[in-house]
């Protein structure tokens, strides 16, 4: 990116690659060991800054700009999903409830965040409704107390998080009017219970949670915005760069696994021949080499209209995540085809990176939910 480059930067940059190809890879075996995130990597990525890179100063963050956050987005995108996951969800969620929030709530819920004090998970899915308008779970207003009922599921860190950024709606409500956040404490409440529900494809080690609540009370003060605001603050501002983070992320992973297959193709032989050599090959390699780059730079061109405030960031937004996400589908897919059957097996590297690739399709909403809202932009003439 032409930008001028801050030596101040280009050391955390350095630093951060560093850190990635060497403990990163260290907590990545660890973490597919093991099942889980050790405890002292958390820590490890508090303490180092990792977790606070792109919130303001004013919040306790490092205030790097966004388009210069996401280079280093995308060197963390080489390493394990989850270390990518702790690294964009907290460098993120700060987006969806700074706006909203009060200066005493944003003192008790998104200071702490930044600072990797406390953990918020984003809590919007449901099993039995659609993701948006559609939200079925409840709240009734008794006096200062909502009460909550309905079930989440699919909720990254939804486990271990200290609160969840819950969407619900009004009892009796319906459409986006009714909808509104809050901050639910994951303190045992009474009602709500947790299940874990980690057993997933790939992103090892990150928990997952099924959260299910009945007349789980709630006080109103922690209630982020006004009631109707729900989806501004769970969808609004918050998408637009997190999709661009989103698609960032399958550039950088999509690195590695041309990485991994580049390093493969080199040292295999077959009749006599190292595999580079054969031009089928090297069409994959290029092919990627290709894909790669021309993703890479609309995510670019995305982060710039974010950061301009252009009125068509949004479809930009949702465009370089659909590109992005098909790029990391080919990537990956190639370069396990590069590493032959060999590939297949859980101690090469590259099987790790096509498992966790496959999440990035639903993260911030699938390709065909991107593709109504670029759809709807092209044909009322946006873009
Ligand atoms: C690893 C991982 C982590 C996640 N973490 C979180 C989290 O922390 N918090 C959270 O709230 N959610 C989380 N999710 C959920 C994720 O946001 C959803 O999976 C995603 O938005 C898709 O919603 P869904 O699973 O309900 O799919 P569905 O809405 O059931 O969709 C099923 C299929 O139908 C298509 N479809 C649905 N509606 C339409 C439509 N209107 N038009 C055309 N096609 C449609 C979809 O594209 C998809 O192909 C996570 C998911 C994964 C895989």
């Amino acid at each position: 990116m032409t930008q001028p480059v801050d030596e101040g930067f280009e050391a955390l940059r350095s630093e951060i690659a560093a850190w990635v190809a060497g403990p990163g890879e260290d907590y990545a075996q660890r973490i597919e060991d093991t099942g889980s995130v050790p405890g002292e990597l958390f820590g490890e990525l508090r303490d180092r800054g990792y977790l606070s890179l792109a919130a303001p100063e004013r919040l306790g963050g490092r205030g790097i700009p966004f388009s210069r956050y996401l280079e280093l987005m995308e060197i963390f995108s080489r390493s394990h999903a989850s270390i990518r996951m702790l690294v964009h969800v907290i460098n993120g969620t700060w987006r969806a409830m700074d706006p909203f929030m009060t200066d005493e709530q944003r003192e008790r819920f998104v200071v702490p965040s930044v600072k990797g004090e406390k953990l918020v998970a984003f809590t919007l899915t449901e099993a039995t409704a659609g993701t948006g308008a559609d939200l079925r779970t409840t709240v009734r207003r008794e006096g200062d107390t909502y009460y909550l009922n309905g079930e989440k599921h699919l909720i990254t860190f939804g486990v271990t998080c200290d609160w969840w950024l819950l969407g619900a709606r009004l009892e009796g409500s319906s459409g986006k009017e009714g909808t509104l956040a809050i901050m639910v404490p994951n303190t045992g409440l009474p009602g709500a219970e947790v299940i874990d529900d980690s057993q997933t494809m790939g992103v090892h080690g990150t928990d997952h949670a099924i959260l299910r609540f009945h007349d789980t009370p709630v006080p109103v003060p922690n209630r982020v915005g006004e009631e109707g605001q729900g989806l501004e603050v769970l969808l609004g501002g918050f998408l637009l760069p997190s999709r661009v983070s989103v698609a960032m992320s399958c550039v950088g992973l999509a690195e590695r696994a041309q990485e991994l297959a580049v390093q493969y193709a080199q040292r295999r032989e077959t009749f006599g021949r190292k595999i580079a050599e054969r031009q089928a090959i090297q069409f994959f390699l290029a092919e990627n080499y290709a894909d790669i780059q021309a993703a890479r730079a609309l995510v670019l061109e995305a982060a710039r209209a974010y950061e301009d405030g252009a009125p068509h960031a949004d479809v930009l937004s949702s465009a370089s995540k659909m590109v992005a996400v098909d790029m990391l589908t080919r990537v990956t897919d190639k370069a396990l085809q590069i590493h032959g059957g060999q590939g297949y097996w859980k101690r090469n590297p590259i099987e790790r990176v096509y498992r966790d690739a496959r999440a990035q399709r639903f993260e911030e909403g699938t390709n065909e939910i991107q593709k109504l809202v670029v759809a709807r932009a092209v044909l009322t003439g946006r873009v």
